[in-house]
C-alpha cells in the first residue's frame, strides 16, 4: 500500500480534490481530529470499499473546544496517524495550516439539536463542529463523508446541516467499534490511568442495561434512565454530566420509549470526559 499524500493548505486540497474529479474518480471522505485508532479506520475502510479514492482530515479544530477543555493537550500524532491511513488504502490526508481567515465571522448554528445533551455542558462545540465541516466538505468536495454513530448528536447536526442548506454530499453513518471489553474506542481513552480505564466500565455496562431493559419489553423512559444511573454513579470518581433517553432525530427526551431512540451517556472520569451510546430503531 503506497503512503498518502498529505496536503496541507486549503489550494493544495481543492487542486487534489479536482483533479480527481476530472478522472471521473468518486471521493470518500473521513473528517477526524487525529490520533487516530480502530473507530477512525473502520471509516476509512468503509470509504474505500464505496469510492474510488479515500480523503483523511486530520485537523484539531480550535473553535469547538471551550475555556478549560484540552485543546492544547489534544493527543496529535501524525506520524502514527500516517501509517494508519496508508494501510486502510486512505490516498491523501488533509492536515490544514490556513484553514480559518483572520477575522472569520461566518458560522452555521443547526437549531435546537445543539442546545441537548453535550451541547448544554459544551456550549459553542457544535457550532465549532457544524462550521469546520462545512468549511471541509466545501473544500474536499467529496460525494460520500463517514461519521461514527458513537458521536450521535454530531451526527444528526451533521445530517440536518446537509439537508438544511442542500449540500450535495452524502452522509454515511457508521456503527461504533469497542474495545474487547465493551468501552467505544476513543482518541481520548489514552487520558485514562489503569484506575480510570476499569472505572470506565460503568458506560457500557450502563448502555447493556439499557438494551436488555428494551429487549425485555420495558418502554418506561424514566425507569431505565435511573437503573443506568445507579450503574453509572456506583463509583464516587464517576461524575455524570448526563444520561437521558432521547429521540435520535429530535435529541428531546422522551417519557415512552417508541420509534427511534438513543441512551446517550456522558460521564467524566478525572479529567476525561467520556461519551457513548446505544440506539434502537422502529420500537
Ligand atoms: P474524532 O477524531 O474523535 O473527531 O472522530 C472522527 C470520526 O471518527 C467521527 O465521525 C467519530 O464519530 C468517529 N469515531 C470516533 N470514535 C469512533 C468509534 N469508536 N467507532 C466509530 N466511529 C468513531
Amino acid at each position: 500500500m503506497s503512503e498518502p499524500v498529505v496536503v496541507e493548505t486549503v489550494e493544495a486540497m481543492r487542486a487534489w480534490s479536482r483533479m480527481a474529479m476530472k478522472a471521473g474518480r468518486s471521493v470518500g471522505f473521513v473528517p477526524t481530529m487525529g490520533a487516530l485508532h480502530a473507530g477512525h479506520t473502520s471509516l476509512m475502510e468503509r470509504a474505500r470499499k464505496e469510492n474510488d479514492a479515500v480523503v483523511v482530515s486530520i485537523y484539531v479544530n480550535p473553535t469547538q473546544f471551550g475555556i478549560g477543555e484540552d485543546f492544547a493537550k489534544y493527543p496529535r500524532s501524525l506520524d502514527a496517524d500516517r501509517k494508519l491511513c496508508g494501510e486502510a488504502g486512505v490516498e491523501c490526508i488533509f492536515a490544514p495550516k490556513n484553514l480559518y481567515e483572520t477575522g472569520a465571522c461566518s458560522f452555521i448554528e443547526v437549531g435546537g439539536l445543539q442546545e441537548h445533551l453535550c451541547g448544554i455542558s459544551r456550549p459553542g462545540h457544535f457550532r465549532g463542529v457544524a462550521t469546520v465541516v462545512a468549511k471541509l466538505f466545501n473544500i474536499v468536495e467529496a460525494d460520500r463523508a463517514y461519521f461514527g454513530m458513537k458521536d450521535a448528536q454530531q451526527l444528526v447536526i451533521i445530517q440536518t446541516m446537509v439537508r438544511d442548506l442542500n449540500m450535495s454530499v452524502t452522509i454515511v453513518p457508521c456503527e461504533i467499534v469497542r474495545e474487547p471489553d465493551g468501552l467505544a474506542m476513543s482518541s481520548r481513552n489514552r487520558y485514562l490511568s489503569v484506575t480510570e480505564r476499569k472505572l470506565a466500565l460503568v458506560v457500557p455496562r450502563a448502555l447493556d442495561c439499557f438494551r436488555a431493559a428494551i429487549k425485555n419489553g420495558e418502554r418506561d423512559a424514566m425507569k431505565i434512565v435511573g437503573e443506568m444511573a445507579n450503574i453509572l454513579a456506583e463509583r464516587d470518581e464517576v461524575e455524570i454530566d448526563y444520561c437521558a433517553i432521547v429521540d435520535a432525530h429530535t435529541l428531546e427526551d422522551v417519557t415512552k420509549i417508541k420509534g427511534d431512540v438513543l441512551a446517550a451517556v456522558a460521564v467524566k472520569i478525572g479529567k476525561t470526559r467520556l461519551i457513548d451510546n446505544a440506539r434502537f430503531e422502529g420500537l
